[in-house]
């Protein structure tokens, strides 16, 4: 249903619209010339001079518009034609005299010279006052050329204003037309947000479902192993192996606890859109702890650190965090040795950016496309599930920010978040799907 260039209707111009009615013109010239020398039957000098200057009006008519327009320009043809027709017409008119049949000549001369070019006016004018000052001066009976040339103006300015709304109209179909295929793109854009809409709800779905999973196992885990180490310091003397569990095992598992219970939380709110309690926030700081969390998958590359003076923001640390833990993770997982996996905060504008840039494998424009569908990996099983980027995706977003992505294979990649200074709610919804800028390098 798309509108095509193709398939747009064309505003034709004058010499078009001349062009178009030429064979129907060329007919009608034909036919007047036969009933102006057939008039003379008979008188056959009269007969003779009527059908040669018919025939060289014709044949000048037919060289005009077929051969000489290709050197003159249109203008020019279309006032040589004029003079040739008048000559032709007048000369008929001298020679034979001026019949009534002759002067149809004169309104169907105006049917020619139409035109809403500037000078056809002109030129409809010159013909009729060159047609008139002949037949007047060669003592042709003045009520026709008169009557003949009210009915020509008439003609010509009734051809004109129909020509003139024939071309409004459309114009105004062609607006339209316009309209139409604008509308249709906007609907096809609404149309692809609902689908990536309907995709994150069908996530968000399903992570409540794993969150509640994980949650009621978590939460009796959480509270033996609490109690167990609990216990276990209130003994004076222990074993050992018991006491390395106590001094290093245990403190490191509700550790671990920890990290899994505040993910699973997150995971409920970013399922349930619920937000979390804003607060006052140092991006840098956090940036520092993202880093300090993803370490364990950068060091065996290089990493550099950049953090620019960007100040407090309000919005959800721990969310800004977990994305920055999933894209620090990424990019050192695309990195080799040698490589080097870039962390930056700067201002820009009224908000701030965080850059996480890599010099790792890059993305092909494929898997571009699809970076933030759920379940999206490239990675071996057990190594990705491909929720990382649609998690951080939905988090950034219901921030109020977006995710800006560049990348080009074997060259490396840069995720760039750009955060508003104070995060607003209202983003959560207009913005979900707004909320990725892709760009193949
Ligand atoms: P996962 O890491 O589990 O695969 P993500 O949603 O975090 O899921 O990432 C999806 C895919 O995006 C990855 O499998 C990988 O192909 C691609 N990707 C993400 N970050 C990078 C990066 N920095 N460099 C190259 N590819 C990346």
């Amino acid at each position: 249903m798309s509108a095509t260039p193709a398939e747009t209707p064309q505003v034709l111009n004058p010499e078009q619209v001349v062009r178009g009615l030429h064979p129907l013109m060329m007919a009608g010239s034909f036919i007047l010339s036969l009933a102006v020398t057939l008039q003379y039957v008979g008188q056959w000098r009269l007969m003779a001079w009527a059908f040669g200057l018919s025939v060289l009006r014709i044949l000048a008519n037919v060289l005009l518009s077929k051969v000489f327009n290709r050197w003159l320009a249109p203008n020019t043809v279309e006032w040589i034609r004029m003079v040739c027709n008048v000559s032709g017409v007048a000369g008929i008119g001298l020679i034979a005299g001026w019949s009534l049949l002759l002067w149809i000549y004169i309104p169907f001369a105006m049917l020619w010279i139409f035109g809403m070019e500037g000078q056809s006016r002109l030129r409809a004018l010159t013909y009729l006052v060159l047609m008139d000052t002949t037949a007047l001066l060669s003592g042709a009976d003045p009520f026709q050329p008169v009557a003949f040339t009210l009915l020509a103006v008439l003609i010509f300015r009734l051809t004109e204003k129909r020509a003139e709304l024939l071309q409004q109209s459309l114009e105004h179909i062609i607006h339209q037309r316009e309209q139409l295929s604008q509308a249709q793109g906007q609907l096809r854009v609404l149309h692809e947000r609902a689908l990536e809409q309907e995709k994150f709800s069908s996530l968000g779905m399903m992570a409540a479902g794993v969150a509640h999973e994980i949650n009621n196992p978590m939460a009796f885990v959480t509270s033996n192993v609490h109690s167990l180490f609990k216990d276990l310091q209130q003994e004076p003397v222990l074993p050992a192996p018991l006491k390395e569990y106590v001094d290093e095992v245990l403190p490191a598992t509700l550790d671990g606890i920890k990290r899994v219970n505040a993910i699973v939380s997150d995971l409920r709110r970013f399922a349930r859109g619920d937000p979390e309690a804003y607060a006052e926030y140092d991006l840098n700081a956090e940036a520092e702890a993202a880093m300090r969390i993803a370490q364990g998958q950068l060091g065996h590359c290089r990493v550099e650190v950049a953090l620019g003076e960007v100040g407090l923001l309000v919005g959800r640390p721990r969310q800004i965090v977990q994305v920055l833990v999933n894209l620090l993770v990424n990019a050192g997982q695309a990195t080799g040795s040698t490589g080097v996996v870039r962390l930056s905060t700067r201002r820009q504008g009224e908000g701030v950016c965080v850059e996480i840039r890599d010099t790792g494998a890059g993305m092909t424009p494929e898997t571009l496309r699809n970076l933030f569908q759920p379940f999206f990996t490239t990675k071996p099983p057990g190594m990705g599930m491909g929720l990382g980027l649609a998690v951080a995706h939905g988090l950034i977003t219901g921030q109020g920010g977006h995710i800006q992505v560049e990348s080009e294979p074997g060259k490396g990649s840069c995720f760039t978040l750009h955060l508003p200074r104070v995060a607003h709610r209202a983003a959560l919804s207009s913005n979900k799907s707004q909320g990725v800028t892709l760009a193949a390098g």
